[in-house]
């Protein structure tokens, strides 16, 4: 560290979000262009150099956080993007998605606010890509072996780039006409802009990997021969089988999937439609989950000129400190948090002025009720305690024109035939069944990401594409050099 008194002298400053009425009027990222950069070495200066970092053990991926911030205090930002990608490969969309459980474990965290470790690691990412220092690593020869990672979310994309850079040839199979998984198609503008995607893709085409898309596996190519026609198959096709609300009203229009709205959004900010078929404009929306998703579905909604916008989350209202009985430091702790979108709904909310933003604590929905043309119009709900049993007079109606559902994935969509087809096995939870080193029931096909794991983060699916790879690696030649964060070998540093 260039400055051991830093987290003495320097307080804790994120990097600023564009004020709301900006920035509701636009899809962009909701953070104040070129404004990271001034103030991000002194912030990475903070770090204290520990010792024991448990920051680097609460990040899945193993990132080798003390280093990188001291590199970013002396402004060394080759050497930065080197150690950065050392154990990352898309740092920029981590830096810019991820909720960090590294800065819950930071030890400046016990009393202090913790190192803004995200806005380095973005920062390093974005500077990395200006300065040129994120070339194509093709392999320097092939190995003649064959893999097909089916889907191109973060799973796919980081087992893919790091089995091409191993020397495997490596065709990804999407079903969707662009790539990116979630990040593409879910995760909307405001939090992450696709532009991110088409850089590391071009990357990745350049290094060799080859991409095949609207091509579902299983429908538009059995499964078998898929199979049949490679050395290995890699399954990283997430977990987006959405949950029910089964409640009287269900059956009315106007009530959706989270993930039927969402995409609709992004395909309007890719050009693909003038306006979207599902647009809130005008109407009165409420989200019902609590979860990231439907906040994804909030900051939507507000940009698309909703009359009003309420989410409920079934969970009480948490503290707003870390709870060290229940979730002592370093976890990451259920407190409340504030994103940007539900900065963002202001006089739109329908919620109680209690709240800050446009979320209903402690509310669990009975049924919707309609107009003569079976249209939602009321969301009829009550008030329950930490047993989910409902408090005594305390049932509400609001207007709800749109309803969204948000209540979270099972796992694998099994509609493809993907899974039939290859007689794959499943754990009770719907989840793809696999071993210690990410082998499937099924000889040469391995399974990875939310589809294996369950819905997840893209840190951890990034985190499982690296280790995959080296699974693959070492099943189709006896060994791997390449380095896994979780599993068996797990070697997270490559020097
Ligand atoms: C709305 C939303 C917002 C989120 N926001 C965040 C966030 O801010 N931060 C965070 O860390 N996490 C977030 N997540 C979670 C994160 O996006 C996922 O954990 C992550 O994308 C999982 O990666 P994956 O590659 O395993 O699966 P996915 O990203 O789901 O990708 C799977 C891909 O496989 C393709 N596919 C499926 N079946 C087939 C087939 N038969 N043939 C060919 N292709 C197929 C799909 O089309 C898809 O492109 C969010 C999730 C949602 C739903
Ligand atoms: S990937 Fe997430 S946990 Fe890891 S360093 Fe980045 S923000 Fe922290």
């Amino acid at each position: 560290m260039a400055d051991p008194k830093g987290f003495m002298t320097t307080p804790r400053q994120d990097w600023p979000r564009r004020p709301v009425e900006e920035r509701v009027r636009d899809w962009d990222e909701v953070y104040v262009p070129g404004a990271l950069l001034p103030i991000i070495s002194k912030q990475a200066d903070r770090c204290m150099d520990c010792g024991i970092p448990f920051c680097h053990e609460a990040c899945p991926l193993g990132n080798l956080i003390p280093e990188w911030n001291d590199l970013v205090s002396r402004e060394d930002w080759r050497a930065a993007a080197d150690r950065l990608h050392a154990t990352n490969n898309f740092p920029e969309y981590t830096g810019r998605l991820c909720p960090a459980p590294c800065e819950s474990g930071c030890v400046l965290a016990i009393n202090q606010p913790a190192v803004t470790i995200k806005n380095v690691e973005v920062a390093i990412a974005d500077r990395a890509w200006e300065l040129g220092f994120t070339p194509p690593r093709p392999p320097d020869r092939l190995s003649g072996r064959t893999v097909a990672v089916i889907g191109s979310g973060p799973t796919g994309l980081a087992a893919a780039q790091q089995l091409t850079r191993a020397g495997h040839t490596v065709a990804v199979y999407e079903k969707d006409d662009r790539l990116g998984g979630l990040m593409r198609y879910g995760i909307p503008e405001f939090k992450m802009e696709k532009h991110h995607l088409e850089r590391r893709i071009e990357q990745m085409r350049a290094e060799g990997t080859k991409f095949r898309t609207s091509t579902a596996v299983g429908r538009d190519i059995g499964a078998a021969e898929l199979r049949s026609r490679y050395d290995a198959v890699v399954i990283a096709t997430g977990a987006t089988a959405w949950r029910e609300l089964d409640v009287p009203g269900r059956e009315l229009s106007g009530i959706h999937q989270a993930m039927e709205y969402l995409p609709l959004a992004n395909r309007v900010c890719e050009g693909d439609l003038a306006v979207s078929p599902l647009s809130a404009a005008g109407k009165h929306v409420v989200i019902v989950g609590g979860g990231d998703t439907g906040a994804d579905c909030l900051g939507t909604a507000v940009r698309e000129g909703a009359a009003s916008v309420t989410q409920l989350d079934i969970y009480a209202q948490p503290g707003g400190e870390r709870d060290e009985d229940v979730d002592p430091w370093p976890t990451y702790p259920k407190i409340y948090r504030l994103s940007a979108a539900h900065e963002e709904a202001g006089e739109l909310r329908t919620a109680p002025a209690a709240n800050a933003d446009a979320r209903l604590f402690a509310a669990s929905t009975l049924r919707f009720t309609g107009d003569a043309d079976g249209h939602v119009r009321s969301l009829h709900l009550v008030e329950v305690d930490a047993q989910r049993r409902p408090v005594p007079d305390t049932g509400r109606t609001l207007p709800a024109d749109l309803v969204l559902l948000a209540l979270g994935f099972s796992g694998p969509d099994k509609e493809d035939g993907l899974i039939d087809q290859l007689g794959l096995e499943l754990e009770p939870r719907g989840t793809l069944t696999r071993d210690a080193r990410f082998a499937t029931n099924v000889p040469g096909v391995f399974a990875a990401g939310d589809a294996a794991r369950g819905q997840s983060l893209i840190v951890w699916a990034i985190a499982e594409g690296r280790a995959v790879a080296a699974a693959v690696d070492r099943h189709l030649t006896g060994s791997s050099r390449l380095p896994a964060p979780i599993g068996p070998y797990d070697r997270p540093m490559v020097v």
